[in-house]
């Protein structure tokens, strides 16, 4: 029986939380118990098939061009549970076992959540264990396919692939004591169930399925690159050597294949989809022809090849997306990795500045571009002018932007030295001036925000609805600021911050009052489960026309005999939670933001303020997936940080804030920060990260010393436990007390109660050690 080709134009995945975030509704409502099953049930129903007539409508017209990669939560989770490695046996698999993994109940923990790759999404990492059994659950893939058909389409089930589940795994922790197990040991195992699904998606009809093994792009620890492409090569060839079951398509999104490239090819999957993304071939310049090379020797697979970029928003260069493809000789095409990454359609935004408008391309207008990339390979290039009239229009106007040829930013970078950038002069100079601000020994203090009320919040909405004037609302913020620093007082907390009750969000709150950012209002993206986030979006040359912190810490100080910290988002974090330029490397956009911040120091500087706090929680998000790759990324990284305090006065005590406590792999670049007191997470891992700490780490340090991340309240008696700990490997001159994070989800009794215990323990360590 022969069987379909694979289509020539479709894309590795789709946003599934609706374009009017319905999946969101649904979800939140089902779980506030406002719906029940069947109606929430019914809900993502809809959605999924309104989605799947949308996207043939757009053009994925030919059968499997349409992939099934749905969760109600997410990917990972779906997939680990449809192989069986979630436990549980029963052939399909419930809605509660599902939401009780994600989310927890009152007698489970949830399972852990992580990034995904280097994006701003979160899967959930599945807890492998050495003596678990594996038991196929292909009910769920069934159902859609059936779902899609009783509504006349034939749709591609995805699944993570077994390599990249096992990579993403954590051992589980009966089974991590002993030391021994790597989920990976649990390959062949766990490739009996996938052998298992594509069984019964074959004895369903299903001709082709979809399998995804971005693992193979990344650099991993404790498994070289080599030894986990042998590991996928053979695994793969033993899937693929059964009959029984529907050809494969796999797919490695997010980056470029080392090792990976021929042992896949190897395993001659029907069709392979490759990233040959712009920005993936940058860092990879042979990646295209290493491909050639590879594919030649495997003449039996289709190669796909993902060239429209999934990752940013922007309208793409269409003839070099059409010469790539030619140079590969390639005539089906997809996008680089998921659309899940960018918003639905640039038609839901209805006030963005006219000239910008027609610069981006979200999820539904990517597919016009594979459409029209794919008509174009196929010598149909009239049939789609409009789209390629489109991308050239959008790649003109953007070049000749003023947006994008900022004189005045360009004059003010150029003054900037080359290379790295150093604070003068040195710590151990600072740190002696700054004896100055006259800290008690192990000073107190709080990472930022406090918890943001209903009432900040509804003075926001009602602000943003025009109920409250300009006037009322500044009049509620201070009211605010003014029992933030009352209570901080009262507690007797050493360095007092004014609360963030200004910010939304802290990236947000920067990109709204810098220029060369937009924002969007329909522009969500899924985070996790259910939350969504709308990123702003670099679209020219940042500057500042104005102060933006200054109001609210002079004021903030004028109730204050106590140094109060100012408080900045820093380069990094900005662009990491922001859709960036394609145009320019991101270094470009770092540097410009981070003089635009040394703006802002100078004018708190000038207001008074003599400490700073400049928050880069995002800085290891943006690691590159692989080792090669970060020592330059950690440059630029640390050079926009730097610049940002650069002109600092001496006296001028600056923090950092980061976010993490698995700090190993970028130590050294947390030390070329340069901050005088740098805060991080360790109340979870017990201060251990403490013994991480090596020479080039001189400066000041507060491991947080109570988690912020649950409502518990920390006891006097285990943080002062925690703090004699953090004294064995840091010194009592350079420690500094705080919880680890901000206090903004948390509410304000526990948050009272915690920071008092806090003080206290601190004032018991001190009293012991005099
Ligand atoms: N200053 C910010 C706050 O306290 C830092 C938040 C963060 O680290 N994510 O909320
Ligand atoms: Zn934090």
């Amino acid at each position: 029986m022969s069987q379909t080709p694979f289509p020539t134009k479709t894309i590795e995945g789709y946003p599934r939380v609706g374009a009017n975030r319905e999946l969101k509704r649904a979800l939140e409502s089902y779980w506030a118990g406002r719906i029940d099953r069947p109606t929430f049930e019914s809900a993502a129903h809809s959605l999924r098939v309104d989605t799947y007539a949308r996207l043939k409508d757009l053009g994925l017209d030919d059968d499997y061009a349409i992939p099934a990669d749905v969760a109600y939560y997410d990917q990972v989770l779906e997939t680990a549970l449809t192989v069986g490695a979630l436990g549980g046996d029963a052939e399909d698999v419930s809605l509660d076992e599902e939401f009780t993994l994600a989310r927890g109940n009152a007698d489970t923990a949830p399972l852990e959540m992580t990034k995904w790759f280097d994006t701003n999404y979160h899967y959930i990492v599945p807890e492998i264990s050495a003596d678990q059994s594996f038991t196929a659950r292909p009910q769920r893939l069934l159902k859609l396919v059936d779902e899609a058909r009783e509504a006349g389409h034939t749709i591609r089930p995805y699944l993570v692939g077994p390599v990249t589940v096992l990579a993403l795994s954590k051992a589980a922790e009966s089974t991590a004591a002993d030391g021994t197990t790597n989920p990976l040991d649990r390959l062949d195992d766990l490739a009996k169930s996938y052998a298992k699904v594509f069984a019964a998606l074959k004895e369903a009809g299903v001709e082709w399925v979809q399998v995804a093994e971005p693992a193979l792009v990344a650099d991993h620890i404790g498994i070289s690159d080599a030894e986990l492409a042998d590991r996928a090569g053979a695994i793969w060839t033993e899937l693929l050597s059964s009959e029984d079951r529907p050809q494969v398509y796999l797919t490695t999104p997010y980056g470029s294949l080392q090792a990976g490239l021929d042992k896949l090819l190897a395993a001659a999957p029907e069709a392979f989809q490759v990233d040959v993304s712009r920005p993936t071939q940058a860092l990879d310049s042979n990646y295209l022809g290493r491909i050639k090379e590879a594919v030649a020797k495997s003449p039996q697979t289709t190669l796909v090849a993902g060239l429209v970029d999934g990752r940013n928003v922007w309208a793409g260069d269409l003839n070099a997306l059409v010469q790539t493809g030619e140079e590969l000789g390639v005539k089906h095409v997809t996008t680089s990795v998921s659309l899940q990454h960018v918003p639905h359609t640039v038609e839901a935004e209805k006030n963005l500045p006219v000239d910008v408008a027609g610069w981006f391309s979200f999820a539904d207008e990517k597919i016009s571009e594979v459409v029209a990339v794919a008509a174009a390979l196929d010598g149909k290039r009239d049939e789609v002018e409009q789209t390629f009239a489109r991308s050239e229009r959008a790649l003109r106007t953007r070049k000749e932007s003023e947006r994008t040829h900022n004189e005045a930013v360009a004059k003010r970078v150029a003054t900037l030295p080359e290379g790295q950038v150093a604070r003068e002069p040195k710590f151990a100079e600072r740190t002696e001036i700054q004896e100055e601000l006259g800290l008690p020994k192990l000073p107190t203090t709080t990472i930022g925000s406090f918890p943001q009320t209903k009432q900040i919040r509804g003075a926001r909405a009602d602000h943003r609805a025009g109920k409250l004037t300009d006037e009322q609302y500044v009049e509620e913020l201070r009211g605010e600021i003014a029992s933030v620093i009352k209570l901080q007082e009262d507690l007797g907390i050493d360095v007092l911050v004014h609360g963030e009750p200004e910010r939304n969000d802290m990236v947000q709150y920067f990109a709204e009052l810098l220029d060369g950012f937009v924002v969007t209002e329909n522009g969500w993206v899924q985070s996790y489960g259910s939350r969504c986030t709308r990123p702003p979006i670099v679209v020219g040359d940042v500057s500042r026309p104005e102060a933006m912190t200054t109001e609210w810490a002079k004021y903030a100080q004028s109730l204050s005999d106590k140094h109060v910290k100012g408080m900045l988002t820093g380069p990094v974090t900005i662009l990491a939670w922001s859709f960036i330029r394609d145009d320019v490397h991101q270094s470009v956009s770092a540097d410009q933001i981070g003089v635009a911040l040394a703006d802002e120091v100078a004018d708190l500087e000038e207001s008074g303020i003599d400490i700073i706090q400049i928050d880069e929680p995002a800085l290891r998000e943006l690691l590159p997936l692989r080792e090669s790759d970060r020592a330059s990324y950690l440059d630029w990284a640390v050079r926009a940080f730097r610049l940002v305090s650069l002109e600092a006065k001496p006296k001028t005590q600056i923090h950092t804030h980061l976010c993490y406590s698995e700090f190993g792999q970028i130590i050294d670049a947390v030390a070329a920060l340069d901050a005088d007191v740098t805060s991080i997470e360790a109340a979870r891992s017990r201060m251990e990260l403490l013994e991480d700490l090596n020479d080039s780490f001189t400066s000041e340090i507060g491991p947080g010393i109570y988690d912020i991340h649950s409502p518990r309240i920390p006891s006097v008696e285990e943080m002062e436990e925690l703090i004699r700990a953090a004294l064995k490997n840091v010194d009592e001159k350079r420690l500094w007390i705080n919880p680890d994070c901000g206090l903004k989800t948390r509410g304000y009794k526990e948050t009272e109660e915690s920071l008092r215990n806090m003080v206290t323990a601190r004032n018991n360590v001190v009293e012991s050690l005099k």
